[in-house]
């Protein structure tokens, strides 16, 4: 592709194998539903990719995302699985796209759905509830999740609706330990066993890990056998169905990026890729990719050094955290091909300084 194209701008390679060995190691190791996380890589190929793939549920946030969805055509079944949406979505995700799951973590955001749906029957709701954190890159239980308590007065609600029920928890994104899922789904038997209800479904969350050059999690078996131990030791019913929502472990192999060097200064390079487009990550999960570089015309030295690799922004901050250990005479017009990208780059992208990577290339 590089040899080819020879890219002044910033080019995703997209690896459909990756994807698909991705989705069949979910599709055949996780006793439940595996819907993709949307928000993760909403990119259409992405979508379509994973679909043909055999993922036909999906996790959409957004109307945007759920259109996306029911965008690939029949077969799929989206569910939103945002706590807190605005009126107007509840009511077009019903009657419009004919989404039926919803996620609650209040009791004002379980009127809101039950006004918007004018006290349908046939709704499924999933009350999410917060987990302990310290487990992953990122937390989200500071921001969503209900304490059990509330969990289970809110479960005793949707009972007494009519609706069907269940459970979600999110252990957060980049969670490296297996047994967050286990104590999130002991978590989930309690908080049904103080409501007294019996629960249709239940939600692991998305969170699954993929590897980083600083991060290398446990094999992906580790975290479902870890789910069906949970399983076991709690005896949630059979009827209950299980389900879970991975983004960044179905997408993140699937996409790298080849970026190129516009200028070298002393132990400094300055590319055209930064924090404010594909590599946000590097900053807000202190994430460190594998890299390769390449040169068309001629080879690069063997010996390395660290750089310091700054981004194609006028601004200060746009600089990638962790130095870059590269071949020590890299200069303008070599390329480096940032691995393991495929999970929030693209689908972060700003427009900010005039710099909107949008290349896509597909890999076989
Ligand atoms: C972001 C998100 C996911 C995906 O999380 P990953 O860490 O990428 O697996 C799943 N579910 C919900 C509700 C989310 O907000």
């Amino acid at each position: 592709m590089v040899s080819v194209l020879r890219p002044g701008n910033p080019v995703y390679c997209v690896k459909p194998a990756a994807l698909r060995a991705a989705a069949a190691r979910f599709l055949e190791g996780f006793p439940g539903h595996t819907l993709y996380a949307v928000k993760c890589n909403p990119h259409p190929f992405v979508l379509q990719t994973l679909h043909e793939a055999g993922i036909v549920h999906f996790d959409g946030a957004s109307i945007p995302e759920i259109a996306a969805v029911r965008g690939l055509g029949n077969g799929t079944s989206v569910y939103y699985m945002h706590p807190v949406k605005t009126r107007d979505a509840i009511l077009t995700a019903y009657t419009v796209y004919g989404v039926r799951h919803f996620v609650v973590d209040h009791p004002y955001e379980l009127e809101k759905v039950f006004y918007e749906t004018n006290g349908a029957k046939d709704l499924v709701i999933l009350v999410r509830f917060a987990t302990p954190g310290g487990v992953a890159r990122y937390e989200l239980s500071q921001k969503f999740g209900a304490q059990p308590s509330v969990a289970a007065e809110l479960l005793q609600q949707v009972e007494r609706s009519g609706c069907s029920r269940g459970l979600a928890f999110h252990v957060g994104s980049q969670c490296l330990s297996p047994d967050a899922y286990r104590q999130g789904i002991g978590l989930a038997a309690d908080i049904a066993g103080r409501a007294g209800v019996q629960i249709d479904y239940l939600d692991v969350g998305g969170g699954f890990p993929a590897t980083y050059v600083n991060d290398v999690p446990p094999p992906m078996e580790d975290f479902f056998a870890a789910i069906r131990r949970g399983i076991d030791e709690t005896g949630l019913s059979k009827d209950c169905t299980l389900m879970c929502e991975p983004g960044r472990a179905l997408v993140a192999s699937g996409l790298s990026l080849v970026v190129q060097v516009q200028l070298r200064k002393e132990s400094s390079i300055y590319i055209n890729d930064g924090i404010y487009h594909s590599l946000s990550e590097t900053v807000t999960g202190g994430l460190s990719h594998p890299v390769r570089t390449i040169r068309v015309d001629g080879a690069l030295a063997a010996d390395k050094r660290n750089f310091r690799v700054f981004g194609p922004t006028c601004d200060s901050l746009d600089v990638l955290p962790q130095p870059y250990f590269l071949p020590e005479d890299i200069d303008e017009g070599d390329w480096m091909e940032i691995d393991q990208v495929g999970a929030y780059s693209n689908a972060l992208v700003t427009r900010f300084n005039g710099f909107a990577p949008d290349t896509f290339v597909i890999v076989e």
